[in-house]
């Protein structure tokens, strides 16, 4: 799904882009994703926001298949959507669930996939309360394998 085109394609630098509004509005958004996850066997439903340079947002849910291994997470299906439709540079994501005690971080297939894109932008972390944290990949898995190493020899 994408909705708001053009809200940091505006000639504004990036920094501006930002801003907590911005990121209020994404946590938000993530937070909303819920109607469209597809999760009947473990019933733990997480969403994602994922904003691209463009200023264009793309939801993501899971889905589960009776065959656990062949479901797919929230930021793949994100990332993948969007990457569909020729995005490939983002400024964060967002990422919710129902889990009020602690913040649900993306799995680390998930922060692989999300590392092909870059180490330094944002993920954010939420709770059904609204609060987040903004962490990059670089905090989540520091020594990751990317796109660089491949060009090492
Ligand atoms: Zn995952």
């Amino acid at each position: 799904m994408i909705e708001d085109p053009g809200v940091l394609n505006n000639g504004e630098s990036h920094d501006r882009a930002l801003m907590p509004d911005l990121i209020h509005r994404l946590v938000q958004k993530s937070q909303k994703a819920k109607a469209f996850g597809h999760c009947p066997y473990i019933h733990f439903l997480v969403r994602a926001a994922l904003l691209d340079w463009d200023g264009m947002i793309f939801l993501g849910c899971n889905v589960e298949n009776a065959c656990y291994s062949l479901g797919i997470c929230t930021e793949r299906t994100a990332i993948q959507t969007a990457a569909s439709k020729g995005s490939k540079y983002f400024a964060a994501i967002a990422v919710a669930s129902d889990v009020e005690e602690e913040f649900t971080t993306p799995c680390r297939a998930c922060q692989q996939v999300i590392r092909k894109f870059g180490s330094e932008w944002w993920i954010v972390l939420t709770m059904p309360s609204g609060s987040y944290i903004i962490k990059t990949l670089g905090d989540l898995l520091p020594f990751s394998f990317g796109p660089v190493k491949l060009a090492m020899k």
